[in-house]
């Protein structure tokens, strides 16, 4: 575990025990990703998932569904943000596939980009203050290189990452001085 911030705190591959990936089919791009995207989850049920157990298990399932199902070599994205429901204070951030490494997020749309995945479904979950907050810290960490922050509807046909995360994205930018991607 990585404390990013004295709350804000990201969860390593280990510790959520995170399957190996399948490394022959995993491509290099560096570390100088220009481009942001976020992405919901689109589960409906994410209040549910609030204790550090139950959120190490949505990860392996996450990468279970994206290995298992979609066929894909690891965890689609490069990292994921959990709100803090129940009695849980903070928004944690968990660490997906590496982030040199091309991801799989945003279909043709995926060589140079940092693809960040909040949990829930934002077409009607409210986008926390301290989980906007986590997305702020995470990207600013990474920002050396990041120009711009969008939308996985900016780059296809989708309704991801929720018009409750998409109306977020201008403000998340301004913050970390980036700019609004545009098509
Ligand atoms: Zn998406």
């Amino acid at each position: 575990m990585i404390e990013l911030t004295p709350n804000i705190h990201m969860f390593l591959r280990d510790d959520w025990g995170a399957r190996r990936p399948d490394f022959n089919r995993l491509e290099k791009q560096g570390w100088d990703a220009h481009e942001a995207f976020l992405h919901h989850s689109d589960d409906s049920n994410a209040e549910a998932i609030n204790h550090l157990e139950e959120q190490f298990a949505k990860m392996r399932s996450i990468q279970d569904f994206h290995m298992d199902v979609r066929g894909w070599a690891d965890i689609g994205y490069h990292f994921v943000v959990m709100q803090p429901y129940g009695d849980i204070p903070y928004a944690r951030i968990f660490q997906g596939r590496g982030r040199n490494l091309v991801p799989a997020a945003q279909q043709d749309h995926n060589t140079g980009t940092l693809a960040v995945c909040v949990v829930g479904d934002f077409r009607t979950d409210h986008l926390m203050d301290n989980t906007r907050y986590a997305l702020e810290v995470l990207l600013d960490r990474y920002n050396d290189a990041l120009r711009t922050l969008g939308g996985h509807g900016d780059v296809f046909p989708t309704e991801c990452p929720g018009s409750n995360i998409r109306s977020a994205i201008p403000t998340i930018a301004g913050a970390v001085n980036l700019a609004v991607y545009k098509r």
